[in-house]
């Protein structure tokens, strides 16, 4: 089979990089490998994220770059994936005919044969989203790309760390949100297929697991995942993969608080190799808004989720999503979510300004807020976040953390602990990506601490 080169360029969530993983080894079947360069490909596949305003644009003008190198390489293939093919589907196409394929988020394992197709038929707009759809069985495979080759190992391996998606889509239909549209609704796989995909990585070597889906604290909910317990739940997941022979480390994303148990909450507790980093969206700080965007919890139920969290598990460090200037937000509603931050404290946070998105209901609400008070609401709920962060952080100095090496060079080394925070040392440190070292912290930063190996 004659070898041919794609690149792919992946925007957004850890679930489009997971995606690019998948639609890679599903290529390799087809004689593709992995290049570096995107003049020089044979296919070039953009793996695209809908979620923030401007993000067809974005996509729009690559595909017009594009056009100029398909001009003088016409056997170039041009192939958009991911969140903004499927909800523009054809129209890409209509307005970028030079576009070979495009395909749906639903379609990713089907890309080799595809892409076949394209080359007999034509462009092909793939983007159906069915709700009986079954997530295939997916092992990763040393042999295929994806296994990266590097000086640390020179056997393929898959690297110390790694995201598997557990289910797809979502249900909650968050009024300001476009994934119920476009990865469709909830299907979870099936617990066998996660825990052999985590077993074949622990065994090539990989010692972090990060568990992904876009409401993981529903997972088991729509669909049955395993066939002696009707029941099982994101509980059942956690403790399950927790237990695989070799697996240090285990995290997950992302969680809507609607969803969040006490089972679940107390496993932060209960599972030793369970890191005690949570990623819980909020999303604001009102009640009156988090009803307009859907969101089925109060501040008061969030809050007390939190202060359970920290009872199960003292040490735990939260982090959440925010959105400001969501159509009808107030300044008393905005004083909502500052108030919150104040009461939680929360070690980090992602927080945009709203932006509609196309199909979403939001996006038809009257009452959008002038885009000057959202930046000045931004501005001000990020700075204060800065310094929270900071204080948490000097919280560290002069304890001992376990941190996880993930990177030495000559002019130091780099790592995390299992709150999530990066370690920086100025030592070339004599261990592997994958080792934990105990640390001492002397010194916190904005986004990262310094620490000594603690002997
Ligand atoms: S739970 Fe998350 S992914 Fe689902 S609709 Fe709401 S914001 Fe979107």
């Amino acid at each position: 089979m004659e070898q041919k080169v794609f690149f792919i360029k992946t925007f957004g969530c850890q679930m489009n990089e997971r995606d690019s993983e998948i639609m890679a080894q599903s290529l390799a079947g087809y004689g593709y490998v992995e290049g570096m360069d995107m003049y020089a490909a044979d296919l070039v596949i953009l793996n695209t994220c809908s979620i923030r305003a401007k993000a067809e644009q974005k996509v729009m003008s690559q595909l017009g770059y594009l056009r100029k190198i398909k001009e003088k390489r016409a056997d170039m293939k041009i192939c958009v994936a991911g969140c903004v093919a499927q909800q523009e589907g054809v129209r890409i196409i209509e307005r970028m005919p030079h576009v070979d394929l495009v395909i749906g988020t639903q379609n990713i394992y089907d890309i080799g044969a595809l892409l076949e197709t394209s080359t007999s038929k034509g462009s092909q707009v793939v983007t159906d989203l069915r709700n009986d759809y079954d997530i295939p069985r997916f092992l990763p495979e040393l042999s295929l790309p994806g296994a990266t080759v590097s000086n640390i190992s020179p056997t393929p391996s898959f690297g110390f760390r790694k995201f598997v998606t557990i289910m797809q889509g979502c249900n909650n239909y968050c009024t300001y949100c476009v994934v119920p549209y476009t990865r469709g609704r909830e299907v979870s796989r099936k617990v066998s297929d996660i825990v052999d995909e985590i077993k074949v990585l622990v065994e090539s070597g990989v010692r972090e697991i990060t568990l992904l889906g876009q409401n993981v604290n529903s997972y088991g909910k729509t669909n049955q995942v395993d066939l002696s317990n009707e029941n099982y739940n994101f509980a059942n997941l956690l403790k399950d993969v927790s237990e695989i022979k070799g697996l240090v480390r285990l995290r997950f994303t992302t969680s809507n608080p609607k969803d969040l148990t006490d089972e679940l909450m107390r496993c932060f507790q209960d599972i030793k190799n369970l890191c005690p980093q949570f990623h819980l969206p909020v999303q604001a700080g009102s009640d009156e808004i988090l009803k307009r965007m859907n969101r089925k919890y109060t501040i008061a139920q969030y809050t007390e989720q939190v202060n359970k969290l920290h009872e199960y598990c003292p040490d735990i460090a939260l982090t959440t999503d925010v959105i400001v200037g969501f159509p009808g937000e107030t300044d008393e509603d905005f004083e909502g979510t500052m108030n919150l931050l104040e009461t939680v404290k929360f070690h980090g946070s992602y927080s945009f300004k709203y932006s509609d998105r196309p199909g979403t209901r939001a996006s038809e609400f009257k009452e959008k807020v002038d885009e000057e008070v959202k930046s000045a609401r931004l501005a001000r709920f990020q700075k204060r976040q800065d310094e929270i962060s900071l204080e948490r952080n000097r919280e560290y100095v002069g304890k001992i953390k376990q941190v996880m090496i993930e990177e030495t060079r000559e002019d130091g080394s780099r790592g995390r602990t299992g709150t999530n925070h990066i370690v920086h040392f100025e030592e070339c440190l004599p261990f592997l990506p994958g080792d934990i070292v105990s640390a001492r912290i002397y010194f916190a930063g904005q986004h990262s601490l310094k620490g000594k190996i603690d002997s």
